[in-house]
């Protein structure tokens, strides 16, 4: 295919509008895999992605179309961008790879927090936007009023908007027509050197990594010795080829098309996403702009329940560190967890899914400790530095300040909410920036949030608190110094390092009220009594206890219908224990985590 013929273009979306769907669809209507083969969503290739229905990898996928107006054959790559917060970076790579991108909104809801975010990045990579209005097959559906929206906040034009339906698939050709008739092609270069953007990447056991670029100019060619600029290594290239979506080998691929190489690369982190594919022999002098790493923002201490699985939990670190070049870890040793790791994740669902992964994919029974944000400390002694474990503070009279990370947030909701939302973005540490009328019925608010805060589960309250209609973004905006201090957890006397965590002194005492209630109703009552406290220093903040269990309500407990007991002791037994002991308290997982549901 000619490069007039060929078309790049991502779709976004806020999330659940529909983009997984439409892709599908896209798919099914150009052919690209039998109807045999096609899984639901294939663009979303692992499980967990498929049941909590978000994408986190991107991928590409090339569709061969025939343009009914002129009988022509287009080349349409498809480059999917990953539908959540903790995974913006990556929007912005897929985005830098295409010269145009399909706006889903879905024509229930309208214009959402991530649909601007994702909207300015295309229009800040000067990208033709073709909105697309999905679900119009349902009820509640509003067409006109989500047009209407899309053009006074998002501020493009819709003359060329398509009213669609991903799932009953109406408007998929006058989608794809719109393609080919608005999309610019890629413009070509003539220039001798290589450059190709690299817009993700995958660990396959069988071939190494597979890397998905773009060619921005020259071509690419199969033998030829490659560098990858950000890291500086160089690969002789086993194999390039296209996406249909399954691989086909091709000898070489020029500017403007969209591919895959294979070239005996052994992890990730040696093709980076936004990283520049250039020629050995003949380099370019430039990277293609805006490579940065993917910085983690948020670290947990991972370790086995049962310490004998401290290697097998190395091993599987490492596997799934291959195909994710931003998790990182360090082997930590905790007196009171002993031998586990120190884990940076990009956000919380990034944890989740990592821990999940762990879990199912390598069978491990793992605890994971309380989330922290990286902190800034200056000691009275030398130079600031940052540190993401509450135990490596020092003390407070070895310190000088903390400087803690924050973000910029964005929250779109309807009007009838902004109360709720500023009370909880007011009790969560926000400062209020600025309240945007965005259209009727809809405000933006604009608040600076420390990171700790919003790591939690502000997104969830946010949720419940608007009936699930508000929606929101965020960008970190730098450190600033508060009056921070670190809370201590002792349970039956001991101190439980895991649980300490760093906040704000003016919240030390409604916090550590929570947080010991909550471990009260999480840790399991024992035969004696279990006394649990919040310190501060020396000096305890808030306390609670748990009562012993009396004998009558063991008795209860052990006398009954045997194979019943038996069953459930087998339930037990296969399901994860995810338990450590402190002293004699079993401590759960769930109390790990008790910090991250406070309210
Ligand atoms: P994504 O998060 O943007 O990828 O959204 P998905 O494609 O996963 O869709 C989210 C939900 O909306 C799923 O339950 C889909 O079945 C549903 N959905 C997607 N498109 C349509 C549509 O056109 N009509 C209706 N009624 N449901 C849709
Ligand atoms: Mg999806």
């Amino acid at each position: 295919v000619p490069t007039e013929r060929i078309r790049n273009l991502s779709i976004i979306a806020h999330i659940d509008h529909g983009k997984s769907t439409l892709a599908d669809r896209l798919i099914q209507a150009t052919d690209a895999v039998g109807s045999r083969d096609m899984k639901e969503q294939l663009l979303d290739n692992m499980d967990l992605e498929r049941e909590r229905g978000i994408t986190i990898k991107l991928q590409a996928v090339r569709l061969n179309y025939v343009h009914p107006a002129d009988g022509l054959l287009y080349a349409i790559n498809l480059i999917d961008t990953p539908g959540h917060v903790d995974f913006s970076y990556e929007v912005s790579r897929s985005l830098m790879a295409c010269e145009g991108a399909l706006l889903v909104v879905d024509a229930t809801q309208g214009v959402e927090a991530q649909t601007l975010a994702n909207t300015y990045i295309a229009m800040e990579n000067n990208l033709e936007i073709i909105p697309v209005i999905n679900k119009i097959d349902m009820h509640s559906a509003e067409p006109d009023r989500v047009i209407r929206e899309v053009e006074e906040v998002v501020g493009i034009d819709c003359s060329n908007a398509v009213l669609a339906s991903a799932k009953a698939g109406i408007g998929i050709e006058e989608i794809l027509s719109n393609i080919v008739e608005f999309i610019p092609p890629p413009q070509e270069k003539a220039t001798e050197s290589l450059r190709a953007l690299i817009f993700d990447s995958a660990y396959d056991a069988y071939r190494g990594v597979i890397v998905y670029f773009r060619v921005m100019d020259g071509v690419i060619k199969k033998g030829s010795k490659v560098r990858f600029m950000a890291t500086g290594r160089d690969f002789e290239v086993d194999e390039i080829g296209v996406l249909s979506p399954r691989m086909v080998p091709v000898s070489e691929l020029s500017c403007g098309e969209v591919g895959y190489l294979v070239a005996g690369i052994k992890t990730v982190e040696d093709a980076r996403v936004g990283d520049t594919i250039t020629n050995v022999r003949l380099p370019a002098t430039e990277a293609l702009p805006g490579y940065e790493e993917a910085k983690p923002m948020v670290f947990s201490g991972v370790f086995p329940s049962d310490a004998s699985q401290f290697n097998a939990l190395k091993d599987a670190l490492q596997k799934l560190k291959l195909n994710d070049a931003a998790l990182s870890f360090e082997a930590e040793n905790s007196s009171a967890m002993g031998f586990g790791f120190r884990c940076g994740f990009l956000g919380l669902l990034h944890l989740d899914v990592v821990q999940e992964r762990l879990e199912r994919e390598y069978d491990l029974d793992i605890i994971t400790t309380a989330p922290s944000v990286v902190y800034r400390v200056k000691p009275t002694k030398g130079d600031a530095y940052l540190v993401d474990n509450p135990a490596d503070l020092p003390d407070p009279n070895r310190r000088e300040y903390i400087e803690e990370p924050y973000v910029r947030l964005e929250v779109i909701t309807p009007e009838e909410f902004v109360g709720p939302i500023m009370e909880l973005s007011q009790s969560r540490r926000g400062e209020f920036v600025d309240m945007r009328f965005l259209v009727q019925g809809r405000t933006t608010l604009v608040y600076d949030l420390p990171l700790a805060e919003l790591v939690t589960d502000f997104f969830d309250c946010i949720k419940s608190r608007s009936k699930g209609y508000a929606s929101m973004e965020y960008t970190l905006s730098g450190y600033r110094k508060n009056k921070l201090v670190k809370m201590d957890v002792c349970v039956n006397g001991e101190l439980i390092e895991p649980l300490s965590c760093i906040l704000h002194e003016d919240n030390a005492y409604d916090i550590g009220k929570d947080l010991t209630k909550k471990l009260k109703e999480i840790i399991p009552r024992a035969q004696f009594k279990i006394p649990i406290q919040a310190m501060i220093g020396a000096r305890v903040v808030a306390s609670s206890t748990i009562s012993a269990l009396r004998t009558d309500v063991l008795a209860k407990c052990y006398g009954g219908d045997i194979s019943r007991k038996r069953k459930l002791l087998d339930k037990q037994k296969k399901g994860k224990k995810r338990l450590r002991a402190f002293g004699k308290v079993n401590m759960p997982q769930e109390a790990f985590m008790a910090i991250v549901a406070v309210d």
